[in-house]
């Protein structure tokens, strides 16, 4: 049995979305930003997309521009916000628990003389507004805190922040990347002026993404080229991942509540046979004030490769913080955060649900685990007094 638990780092392409994309894949290839009838049918198609998505996250059509993903929306907004509003003010205000895409160009604009601050979370993983209160300065220009974390699941008081930042005229991004369909994103209630998204999150393909810009705000355009996306983002319109992702993103809303409901059985069945089955198990970050779909588990005395590996072997795929930290296997940011330290920062593995998990994988995913557990541990030279 295979048993896909990585749905956090990427979904499967949901198939009633790859039959909406296919025309657009071979037949209408006409580039959107044509005069001639081919390209003016594909502008429709564009125009009806940003309508669409702009019902389901409660926004201005005009503000929404397609990217490749949210790496690049989320390195479109922190630069572009900064470097286009310099001459206003030089500080960002950035949470330690970010995705590095936005913890890289913050860096990034560190070196170029920017000044950049880290808010942290607390033990739980969650972003605490009155150390932001007291954090912001005169010259503030952007505050940027994730809808929800990537590893841990927490999900972040993002209205309550960006209530505060409206009223104090400090510009909000919210990177809503693994909020779909968990939260009801709301632009305006959020008062966000940024926000980013990714389609294969949510089921939809690869290398589609949006940048939800308030166009009232200076922004310089980190990719140019054509002028296309209002001269903020050059480069020809990806419809058929255009039309995917509108589609995805309809699906997610339009399922939300058989999805939720479906995802927190199978995540309390397998966390609950995990809790009874196997000794020193923890769930890192909140255990309530997080999405259904992520169970960030602390095995101790043991290493989490070790556990990802031995579970990979039979079938059972999930990973160690985020995948993007695969390459670079440096201890988790976001576990340093909450305060883990020394051997119980390398005892983690992170499993994610979605979509297509059934009953029967949950079962078979604890009898491994059970089995990896006991295997490993018998190797381990950690006793339990140091891992406690
Ligand atoms: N932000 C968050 C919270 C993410 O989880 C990810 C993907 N791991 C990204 C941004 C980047 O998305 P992509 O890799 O699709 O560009």
């Amino acid at each position: 049995m295979n048993v896909y638990l990585d749905n956090s780092a990427t979904t499967k392409l949901d198939e009633r979305v790859f039959e909406k994309m296919k025309p657009f894949m071979r037949d209408e290839y006409g580039n959107a930003s044509a005069i001639h009838s081919m390209g003016q049918r594909n502008h429709l198609v564009l125009i009806k997309a940003k309508e669409d998505i702009a019902k389901i996250l409660h926004c201005d059509k005009d503000n929404i521009i397609f990217t490749a993903g949210a790496t690049e929306s989320n390195n479109m907004i922190i630069k572009g916000v900064m470097v286009g509003n310099r001459k206003k003010g030089k500080h960002i205000l950035v949470s330690s628990i970010e995705h590095p895409s936005v913890l890289k160009p913050a860096e990034q604009l560190k070196a170029e003389g920017f000044d950049v601050e880290l808010i942290p979370v607390n033990s739980a993983g969650i972003v605490d507004l009155e150390k932001i209160k007291k954090m912001v300065r005169p010259d503030t220009i952007l505050i940027s805190v994730m809808a929800v974390n990537n590893e841990i699941g927490t999900i972040q008081p993002v209205e309550k922040i960006g209530a505060f930042a409206k009223k104090n005229g400090i510009l909000f991004h919210v990177d809503a990347v693994q909020a779909v369909p968990y939260l009801n994103i709301d632009i305006k209630k959020w008062n966000a002026d940024f926000l980013s998204l990714s389609a294969h999150k949510f089921y939809g393909p690869k290398g589609i993404g949006l940048a939800y810009i308030n166009r009232k705000v200076n922004v310089h355009p980190v990719i140019a080229g054509g002028g296309q996306e209002y001269g903020l983002r050059g480069g020809t319109y990806n419809i058929p991942g255009i039309v995917g992702m509108v589609e995805a993103l309809k699906l997610a809303y339009a399922e939300r509540d058989s999805y939720i409901r479906k995802v927190t059985e199978l995540k309390n069945h397998l966390w609950g046979r995990i809790q009874k089955e196997i000794d020193d198990v923890y769930i890192n970050g909140d255990t309530i004030n997080r999405t259904p779909n992520n169970l960030n588990l602390r095995i101790e005395r043991i290493e989490g490769e070790a556990i990802l590996m031995d579970l990979s072997v039979k079938g059972v795929y999930v990973s160690t913080g985020s995948a993007c930290s695969a390459e670079n296997l440096r201890a988790s940011g976001v576990l340093k955060a909450i305060g883990l330290k020394g051997e119980l920062l390398n005892s983690n593995i992170r499993m994610t649900l979605g979509r297509f998990n059934t009953k029967e994988e949950m079962d078979y995913t604890v009898d491994c685990l059970k089995d990896t557990v006991k295997r490993l541990r018998s190797f381990t030279p950690i006793t339990k007094a140091y891992g406690a």
